[in-house]
Protein backbone atom coordinates (compact mmCIF):
# COMPACT_ATOMS: atom_id res chain seq x y z
CA UNK A 1 0.00 0.00 0.00
CA UNK A 2 1.04 3.04 -0.99
CA UNK A 3 2.67 5.21 2.32
CA UNK A 4 1.26 8.66 1.17
CA UNK A 5 -2.20 8.43 1.26
CA UNK A 6 -1.92 7.16 5.53
CA UNK A 7 0.38 9.94 5.82
CA UNK A 8 -2.20 12.42 4.33
CA UNK A 9 -4.58 11.09 6.72
CA UNK A 10 -2.43 11.48 9.82
CA UNK A 11 -1.21 8.35 10.07
CA UNK A 12 2.98 8.23 10.46
CA UNK A 13 5.09 5.60 8.70
CA UNK A 14 5.49 3.70 12.13
CA UNK A 15 2.27 2.85 12.63
CA UNK A 16 1.59 1.99 8.78
CA UNK A 17 4.31 -0.07 8.77
CA UNK A 18 3.82 -1.71 12.11
CA UNK A 19 0.00 -2.81 10.80
CA UNK A 20 1.55 -4.14 7.42
CA UNK A 21 3.28 -6.51 9.53
CA UNK A 22 0.74 -7.47 11.28
CA UNK A 23 -1.28 -8.16 8.26
CA UNK A 24 1.05 -9.90 6.66
CA UNK A 25 0.39 -12.44 9.54
CA UNK A 26 -3.25 -12.73 9.12
CA UNK A 27 -3.18 -14.08 5.50
CA UNK A 28 -4.74 -17.36 6.22
CA UNK A 29 -7.36 -15.72 9.04
CA UNK A 30 -8.54 -14.00 6.21
CA UNK A 31 -8.95 -16.70 4.02
CA UNK A 32 -11.27 -18.28 5.81
CA UNK A 33 -13.41 -15.18 6.30
CA UNK A 34 -13.85 -14.50 2.70
CA UNK A 35 -14.76 -18.29 2.63
CA UNK A 36 -17.77 -17.66 5.20
CA UNK A 37 -18.70 -14.97 3.22
CA UNK A 38 -18.71 -17.00 -0.48
CA UNK A 39 -20.84 -19.87 1.06
CA UNK A 40 -23.41 -16.94 2.79
CA UNK A 41 -23.15 -14.80 -0.34
CA UNK A 42 -24.61 -17.92 -2.33
CA UNK A 43 -27.32 -18.54 0.99
CA UNK A 44 -28.63 -15.21 0.51
CA UNK A 45 -28.84 -15.38 -3.46
CA UNK A 46 -30.19 -19.03 -3.58
CA UNK A 47 -33.07 -17.81 -0.97
CA UNK A 48 -33.39 -14.76 -3.06
CA UNK A 49 -33.95 -17.02 -6.69
CA UNK A 50 -36.07 -19.51 -5.14
CA UNK A 51 -38.77 -16.58 -4.22
CA UNK A 52 -38.36 -14.92 -7.30
CA UNK A 53 -37.32 -11.53 -6.17
CA UNK A 54 -38.27 -9.39 -8.94
CA UNK A 55 -38.84 -5.19 -9.43
CA UNK A 56 -42.06 -5.15 -8.10
CA UNK A 57 -40.59 -6.34 -4.35
CA UNK A 58 -39.55 -2.95 -4.34
CA UNK A 59 -42.45 -0.95 -4.35
CA UNK A 60 -43.68 1.57 -1.50
CA UNK A 61 -47.02 0.84 -0.49
CA UNK A 62 -48.88 2.82 2.59
CA UNK A 63 -51.55 3.04 4.70
CA UNK A 64 -53.26 -0.31 5.90
CA UNK A 65 -50.48 -2.34 3.22
CA UNK A 66 -52.42 -4.76 2.57
CA UNK A 67 -51.14 -7.24 -0.24
CA UNK A 68 -47.39 -5.47 -0.04
CA UNK A 69 -45.82 -8.18 -1.82
CA UNK A 70 -42.67 -6.55 -1.25
CA UNK A 71 -42.75 -7.30 1.90
CA UNK A 72 -44.06 -10.52 2.23
CA UNK A 73 -41.73 -11.95 0.02
CA UNK A 74 -38.70 -10.58 1.53
CA UNK A 75 -40.24 -12.43 4.86
CA UNK A 76 -39.94 -15.48 2.29
CA UNK A 77 -36.30 -14.99 1.29
CA UNK A 78 -35.26 -14.15 5.39
CA UNK A 79 -37.17 -17.39 6.20
CA UNK A 80 -35.22 -19.67 3.11
CA UNK A 81 -31.97 -18.43 4.00
CA UNK A 82 -32.36 -18.95 7.69
CA UNK A 83 -34.23 -22.10 6.92
CA UNK A 84 -37.38 -21.58 8.92
CA UNK A 85 -41.04 -22.05 8.61
CA UNK A 86 -41.71 -18.05 9.22
CA UNK A 87 -40.06 -14.39 9.26
CA UNK A 88 -41.36 -11.11 10.19
CA UNK A 89 -38.83 -8.31 8.89
CA UNK A 90 -40.30 -4.87 9.73
CA UNK A 91 -39.29 -1.36 9.68
CA UNK A 92 -42.23 -1.44 12.35
CA UNK A 93 -39.82 -3.14 14.54
CA UNK A 94 -37.75 0.03 15.98
CA UNK A 95 -34.51 -1.61 17.00
CA UNK A 96 -33.20 -5.00 18.12
CA UNK A 97 -34.48 -4.85 21.80
CA UNK A 98 -38.08 -3.79 20.25
CA UNK A 99 -37.80 -7.42 18.44
CA UNK A 100 -36.56 -9.35 21.27
CA UNK A 101 -39.56 -7.26 23.83
CA UNK A 102 -42.11 -8.65 20.89
CA UNK A 103 -40.99 -12.07 20.78
CA UNK A 104 -41.10 -12.45 24.67
CA UNK A 105 -44.31 -11.08 25.44
CA UNK A 106 -45.62 -12.85 22.24
CA UNK A 107 -44.98 -15.87 23.87
CA UNK A 108 -45.00 -15.36 27.43
CA UNK A 109 -48.17 -15.47 29.56
CA UNK A 110 -49.21 -14.70 33.58
CA UNK A 111 -47.81 -17.73 35.77
CA UNK A 112 -44.91 -18.12 32.97
CA UNK A 113 -41.13 -18.17 33.72
CA UNK A 114 -38.19 -17.17 31.53
CA UNK A 115 -35.21 -18.56 31.92
CA UNK A 116 -31.63 -17.56 30.54
CA UNK A 117 -29.11 -20.43 30.80
CA UNK A 118 -26.29 -18.24 30.18
CA UNK A 119 -26.18 -15.23 32.41
CA UNK A 120 -27.41 -12.39 32.55
CA UNK A 121 -29.00 -11.03 29.33
CA UNK A 122 -27.88 -7.58 27.19
CA UNK A 123 -28.50 -4.51 29.59
CA UNK A 124 -31.93 -3.38 27.52
CA UNK A 125 -33.29 -6.06 28.69
CA UNK A 126 -33.20 -6.04 32.11
CA UNK A 127 -35.95 -3.45 31.78
CA UNK A 128 -38.07 -5.25 29.44
CA UNK A 129 -37.89 -8.83 31.94
CA UNK A 130 -37.97 -6.08 34.80
CA UNK A 131 -35.00 -7.66 36.14
CA UNK A 132 -34.52 -3.58 36.59
CA UNK A 133 -37.96 -2.27 37.56
CA UNK A 134 -39.81 -0.74 34.77
CA UNK A 135 -42.81 0.26 33.47
CA UNK A 136 -45.14 -2.50 31.17
CA UNK A 137 -42.11 -5.50 32.33
CA UNK A 138 -42.67 -8.71 31.64
CA UNK A 139 -42.28 -9.00 35.39
CA UNK A 140 -45.46 -6.73 36.14
CA UNK A 141 -47.64 -8.71 33.64
CA UNK A 142 -47.14 -11.76 36.48
CA UNK A 143 -44.36 -13.43 34.18
CA UNK A 144 -40.91 -14.62 36.35
CA UNK A 145 -37.51 -14.83 35.10
CA UNK A 146 -34.65 -16.97 36.44
CA UNK A 147 -31.29 -17.14 35.25
CA UNK A 148 -28.10 -19.70 35.60
CA UNK A 149 -24.64 -18.17 35.24
CA UNK A 150 -22.14 -19.49 33.09
CA UNK A 151 -19.35 -21.64 35.27
CA UNK A 152 -15.97 -19.94 35.86
CA UNK A 153 -14.56 -21.23 32.68
CA UNK A 154 -17.32 -19.84 30.68
CA UNK A 155 -19.12 -22.66 30.07
CA UNK A 156 -22.86 -24.21 30.57
CA UNK A 157 -23.75 -25.03 33.89
CA UNK A 158 -25.76 -27.60 32.57
CA UNK A 159 -26.59 -29.16 36.60
CA UNK A 160 -27.93 -25.85 37.41
CA UNK A 161 -29.84 -25.44 34.22
CA UNK A 162 -31.39 -28.57 35.04
CA UNK A 163 -32.44 -27.91 38.36
CA UNK A 164 -33.41 -24.49 36.90
CA UNK A 165 -36.18 -25.42 34.85
CA UNK A 166 -39.55 -26.32 36.31
CA UNK A 167 -43.33 -26.65 35.25
CA UNK A 168 -43.44 -22.79 34.96
CA UNK A 169 -40.83 -22.83 32.37
CA UNK A 170 -42.00 -21.46 29.31
CA UNK A 171 -39.00 -20.24 27.42
CA UNK A 172 -35.33 -19.95 27.30
CA UNK A 173 -33.46 -17.11 26.17
CA UNK A 174 -29.81 -17.55 24.86
CA UNK A 175 -28.09 -14.22 23.72
CA UNK A 176 -25.15 -15.67 20.73
CA UNK A 177 -23.02 -12.44 21.51
CA UNK A 178 -21.03 -11.38 24.81
CA UNK A 179 -22.44 -8.23 24.02
CA UNK A 180 -20.45 -5.67 26.31
CA UNK A 181 -19.97 -8.48 29.41
CA UNK A 182 -16.24 -10.44 28.59
CA UNK A 183 -17.99 -13.95 28.80
CA UNK A 184 -16.72 -15.55 25.64
CA UNK A 185 -19.44 -15.54 22.36
CA UNK A 186 -21.37 -18.90 21.31
CA UNK A 187 -20.56 -20.92 18.90
CA UNK A 188 -24.10 -21.51 16.76
CA UNK A 189 -22.88 -25.80 17.78
CA UNK A 190 -23.05 -24.53 21.62
CA UNK A 191 -25.72 -23.34 21.32
CA UNK A 192 -27.24 -26.04 19.27
CA UNK A 193 -25.71 -28.36 22.19
CA UNK A 194 -27.60 -26.03 24.81
CA UNK A 195 -30.91 -26.19 23.07
CA UNK A 196 -30.83 -29.79 22.50
CA UNK A 197 -30.18 -30.48 26.28
CA UNK A 198 -33.28 -27.61 27.57
CA UNK A 199 -35.71 -29.79 25.27
CA UNK A 200 -34.28 -33.15 26.75
CA UNK A 201 -35.10 -32.19 29.96
CA UNK A 202 -38.56 -30.65 28.82
CA UNK A 203 -39.48 -30.94 25.03
CA UNK A 204 -41.97 -27.96 24.92
CA UNK A 205 -39.93 -25.00 25.71
CA UNK A 206 -39.71 -22.51 23.80
CA UNK A 207 -36.02 -21.53 22.79
CA UNK A 208 -35.39 -17.89 21.57
CA UNK A 209 -31.70 -16.96 20.31
CA UNK A 210 -30.79 -12.89 20.50
CA UNK A 211 -28.72 -13.64 17.55
CA UNK A 212 -27.50 -9.45 17.15
CA UNK A 213 -23.87 -9.52 16.35
CA UNK A 214 -23.87 -12.80 14.45
CA UNK A 215 -26.12 -13.19 11.75
CA UNK A 216 -23.29 -14.77 8.86
CA UNK A 217 -20.41 -14.89 10.79
CA UNK A 218 -20.52 -18.77 10.45
CA UNK A 219 -22.28 -20.77 7.67
CA UNK A 220 -24.96 -21.94 10.05
CA UNK A 221 -27.20 -19.80 12.53
CA UNK A 222 -29.10 -20.69 15.63
CA UNK A 223 -32.34 -21.89 13.47
CA UNK A 224 -30.66 -24.61 11.96
CA UNK A 225 -29.39 -26.60 15.95
CA UNK A 226 -32.94 -26.30 17.02
CA UNK A 227 -33.72 -22.65 18.45
CA UNK A 228 -37.62 -21.97 17.44
CA UNK A 229 -36.37 -18.47 16.87
CA UNK A 230 -34.10 -16.28 16.15
CA UNK A 231 -33.81 -12.62 16.65
CA UNK A 232 -32.15 -9.33 15.82
CA UNK A 233 -31.37 -5.89 14.64
CA UNK A 234 -31.39 -4.71 10.89
CA UNK A 235 -29.20 -1.84 11.47
CA UNK A 236 -26.70 -4.44 13.09
CA UNK A 237 -25.47 -7.54 10.36
CA UNK A 238 -28.50 -8.29 8.50
CA UNK A 239 -29.59 -5.13 7.39
CA UNK A 240 -25.92 -4.77 5.53
CA UNK A 241 -25.64 -0.91 6.45
CA UNK A 242 -28.38 -0.10 4.01
CA UNK A 243 -31.17 -0.40 6.08
CA UNK A 244 -31.80 2.53 8.00
CA UNK A 245 -34.57 0.45 10.44
CA UNK A 246 -36.17 -2.75 11.40
CA UNK A 247 -35.73 -6.00 13.68
CA UNK A 248 -36.66 -9.66 12.83
CA UNK A 249 -37.89 -12.67 13.83
CA UNK A 250 -37.54 -15.97 11.97
CA UNK A 251 -38.79 -19.32 13.18
CA UNK A 252 -41.52 -21.17 13.59
CA UNK A 253 -44.58 -20.74 12.26
CA UNK A 254 -46.19 -20.82 15.08
CA UNK A 255 -43.89 -17.98 17.16
CA UNK A 256 -43.84 -16.02 14.37
CA UNK A 257 -48.01 -15.66 13.77
CA UNK A 258 -47.34 -14.89 17.68
CA UNK A 259 -45.16 -12.55 17.31
CA UNK A 260 -46.92 -10.56 14.53
CA UNK A 261 -50.03 -10.57 16.31
CA UNK A 262 -48.20 -8.76 19.14
CA UNK A 263 -46.79 -6.53 17.14
CA UNK A 264 -49.47 -5.50 15.46
CA UNK A 265 -53.00 -6.78 16.94
CA UNK A 266 -54.83 -9.81 17.45
CA UNK A 267 -56.26 -10.65 14.03
CA UNK A 268 -54.04 -8.99 11.77
CA UNK A 269 -51.01 -9.86 12.46
CA UNK A 270 -48.83 -10.14 9.33
CA UNK A 271 -51.42 -8.72 7.05
CA UNK A 272 -50.41 -4.80 7.58
CA UNK A 273 -47.63 -2.71 7.93
CA UNK A 274 -47.19 -0.89 5.02
CA UNK A 275 -43.51 -0.50 4.08
CA UNK A 276 -43.54 3.37 2.89
CA UNK A 277 -40.93 2.41 -0.07
CA UNK A 278 -38.04 1.05 2.40
CA UNK A 279 -38.13 -2.18 0.57
CA UNK A 280 -34.86 -1.62 -1.95
CA UNK A 281 -32.62 -1.31 1.05
CA UNK A 282 -33.89 -4.35 3.05
CA UNK A 283 -33.40 -6.58 0.09
CA UNK A 284 -30.05 -4.52 -1.21
CA UNK A 285 -28.83 -4.75 2.29
CA UNK A 286 -29.15 -8.48 3.29
CA UNK A 287 -27.80 -9.11 -0.07
CA UNK A 288 -24.75 -7.16 1.09
CA UNK A 289 -25.02 -8.70 4.42
CA UNK A 290 -22.36 -11.09 4.16
CA UNK A 291 -19.65 -8.67 2.64
CA UNK A 292 -20.04 -6.56 4.62
CA UNK A 293 -20.06 -8.79 8.09
CA UNK A 294 -16.71 -10.10 6.39
CA UNK A 295 -14.95 -6.75 6.46
CA UNK A 296 -16.03 -5.88 10.01
CA UNK A 297 -14.81 -9.56 10.95
CA UNK A 298 -11.69 -8.94 9.29
CA UNK A 299 -11.55 -5.60 10.94
CA UNK A 300 -11.70 -7.47 14.36
CA UNK A 301 -9.06 -9.95 13.88
CA UNK A 302 -6.80 -6.84 12.52
CA UNK A 303 -7.73 -5.03 16.13
CA UNK A 304 -7.48 -8.19 18.15
CA UNK A 305 -3.81 -8.74 16.87
CA UNK A 306 -2.50 -5.82 16.59
CA UNK A 307 -3.33 -4.86 20.47
CA UNK A 308 -1.95 -7.87 21.65
CA UNK A 309 0.70 -6.99 19.84
CA UNK A 310 1.11 -3.85 21.67
CA UNK A 311 0.42 -5.79 25.28
CA UNK A 312 -3.20 -5.38 25.40
CA UNK A 313 -5.59 -8.07 26.85
CA UNK A 314 -8.07 -8.62 23.86
CA UNK A 315 -10.91 -10.28 24.11
CA UNK A 316 -11.16 -12.70 21.94
CA UNK A 317 -7.64 -13.28 21.20
CA UNK A 318 -6.63 -13.41 17.84
CA UNK A 319 -6.01 -16.43 17.18
CA UNK A 320 -9.19 -17.10 18.70
CA UNK A 321 -12.07 -18.65 16.44
CA UNK A 322 -14.39 -15.78 16.08
CA UNK A 323 -18.80 -16.17 16.47
CA UNK A 324 -19.78 -12.38 16.40
CA UNK A 325 -18.33 -9.56 14.91
CA UNK A 326 -17.35 -7.72 18.50
CA UNK A 327 -13.71 -6.95 20.05
CA UNK A 328 -13.29 -5.97 23.26
CA UNK A 329 -9.91 -4.35 24.19
CA UNK A 330 -8.70 -3.68 27.28
CA UNK A 331 -6.89 -0.63 27.47
CA UNK A 332 -5.91 -0.20 31.00
CA UNK A 333 -6.54 3.55 31.60
CA UNK A 334 -9.45 6.26 30.62
CA UNK A 335 -6.97 8.20 28.76
CA UNK A 336 -6.34 5.25 26.50
CA UNK A 337 -9.91 5.08 26.11
CA UNK A 338 -10.16 8.59 24.99
CA UNK A 339 -7.53 8.24 22.88
CA UNK A 340 -8.73 5.32 20.80
CA UNK A 341 -12.09 6.18 20.39
CA UNK A 342 -10.65 9.39 18.85
CA UNK A 343 -8.93 7.50 16.52
CA UNK A 344 -12.02 5.72 15.36
CA UNK A 345 -13.81 9.18 14.90
CA UNK A 346 -11.10 10.71 13.29
CA UNK A 347 -11.37 7.92 10.74
CA UNK A 348 -15.24 8.17 10.48
CA UNK A 349 -16.24 9.46 6.80
CA UNK A 350 -19.15 11.22 8.62
CA UNK A 351 -18.61 13.42 11.59
CA UNK A 352 -14.84 13.16 11.23
CA UNK A 353 -14.10 16.56 13.00
CA UNK A 354 -16.29 15.88 15.78
CA UNK A 355 -14.39 14.91 19.37
CA UNK A 356 -15.88 12.22 21.31
CA UNK A 357 -15.93 12.78 25.49
CA UNK A 358 -17.02 10.53 28.09
CA UNK A 359 -20.67 11.21 29.27
CA UNK A 360 -22.86 10.06 32.00
CA UNK A 361 -25.53 8.00 30.14
CA UNK A 362 -28.79 6.49 31.57
CA UNK A 363 -28.62 3.07 32.53
CA UNK A 364 -24.82 3.16 33.59
CA UNK A 365 -23.40 3.95 36.84
CA UNK A 366 -20.34 5.19 34.96
CA UNK A 367 -19.79 7.53 32.17
CA UNK A 368 -19.40 6.09 29.00
CA UNK A 369 -17.45 7.05 25.90
CA UNK A 370 -18.97 6.55 22.32
CA UNK A 371 -17.12 6.71 18.82
CA UNK A 372 -19.10 6.62 15.54
CA UNK A 373 -19.59 8.25 12.15
CA UNK A 374 -22.36 6.36 10.43
CA UNK A 375 -24.72 7.09 7.58
CA UNK A 376 -27.33 5.04 9.68
CA UNK A 377 -27.27 7.11 13.56
CA UNK A 378 -26.88 4.40 16.03
CA UNK A 379 -26.00 1.67 13.72
CA UNK A 380 -23.38 -0.32 14.58
CA UNK A 381 -22.39 -2.22 11.62
CA UNK A 382 -20.95 0.54 10.79
CA UNK A 383 -17.44 1.42 12.75
CA UNK A 384 -17.52 2.35 16.04
CA UNK A 385 -15.98 2.12 19.59
CA UNK A 386 -17.92 2.25 23.04
CA UNK A 387 -17.29 1.55 26.89
CA UNK A 388 -17.76 2.53 30.24
CA UNK A 389 -14.99 4.59 31.66
CA UNK A 390 -14.70 2.17 34.48
CA UNK A 391 -12.27 -0.91 35.42
CA UNK A 392 -10.96 -2.73 33.04
CA UNK A 393 -11.61 0.33 31.01
CA UNK A 394 -12.55 -2.05 27.67
CA UNK A 395 -13.24 -0.49 24.75
CA UNK A 396 -15.83 -2.69 22.58
CA UNK A 397 -14.96 -2.07 18.55
CA UNK A 398 -17.26 -3.56 16.07
CA UNK A 399 -18.43 -3.24 12.68
CA UNK A 400 -17.08 -1.21 9.42
CA UNK A 401 -19.19 -1.23 6.21
CA UNK A 402 -15.32 -2.01 4.25
CA UNK A 403 -12.60 -3.72 5.64
CA UNK A 404 -10.41 -0.87 4.45
CA UNK A 405 -12.05 1.86 6.97
CA UNK A 406 -12.28 -0.52 9.58
CA UNK A 407 -8.62 -0.89 8.95
CA UNK A 408 -8.25 2.80 8.89
CA UNK A 409 -10.03 3.33 11.78
CA UNK A 410 -7.71 1.15 13.69
CA UNK A 411 -4.71 2.34 12.48
CA UNK A 412 -6.07 5.86 13.54
CA UNK A 413 -6.79 4.43 16.64
CA UNK A 414 -2.64 3.21 17.16
CA UNK A 415 -2.18 6.61 15.84
CA UNK A 416 -3.77 8.88 18.64
CA UNK A 417 -2.13 6.59 21.12
CA UNK A 418 1.46 6.72 19.76
CA UNK A 419 1.19 10.33 19.78
CA UNK A 420 -0.57 10.93 23.12
CA UNK A 421 2.55 8.70 24.21
CA UNK A 422 0.28 6.07 25.65
CA UNK A 423 1.95 2.94 24.08
CA UNK A 424 5.18 1.46 24.28
CA UNK A 425 7.25 2.98 21.39
CA UNK A 426 9.43 0.24 21.32
CA UNK A 427 6.66 -1.98 19.85
CA UNK A 428 6.76 -0.27 16.52
C1 LIG B 1 -27.55 -4.58 20.12
C2 LIG B 1 -28.02 -5.72 20.92
C3 LIG B 1 -29.30 -5.78 21.45
C4 LIG B 1 -30.26 -4.63 21.37
O1 LIG B 1 -30.37 -4.05 20.16
P1 LIG B 1 -30.76 -2.50 19.99
O2 LIG B 1 -30.97 -2.43 18.53
O3 LIG B 1 -29.63 -1.68 20.49
O4 LIG B 1 -32.02 -2.27 20.75
C5 LIG B 1 -29.67 -6.90 22.12
N1 LIG B 1 -28.81 -7.93 22.31
C6 LIG B 1 -27.57 -7.89 21.84
C7 LIG B 1 -26.66 -9.06 22.09
C8 LIG B 1 -27.13 -6.80 21.13
O5 LIG B 1 -25.88 -6.78 20.66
Amino acid sequence: MDKKMYNRLGICDEVVNFSEKILSDLRERFDEIDETAEYNQLKVISAMQKNRVNATCFAATTGYGYDDVGRDNLENVYASCFETEAALVRPQITCGTHALAVALSAILRPGDELLSPVGKPYDTLEEVIGIRESKCSLKEFGISYSQVDLLSDGTFDYEGIKAAITEKTKMVTIQRSKGYQTRPTFSVTQIGELIKFVKSIKSDIICMVDNCYGEFVEKIEPSNVGADMIVGSLIKNPGGGLAPIGGYICGTKECVEKCAYRLSAPGLGQEVGANLGIMPAFYQGFFMSPTVVSGALKGAVFASRCYEKLGFKVVPGSEESRHDIIQAVELGSKERMVAFCKGIQAAAPVDSYVTPEPWAMPGYDSDVIMAAGAFVQGSSIELSADGPIREPYAVYFQGGLTWYHAKLGIMMSIQKLYEAGLIDRNLF
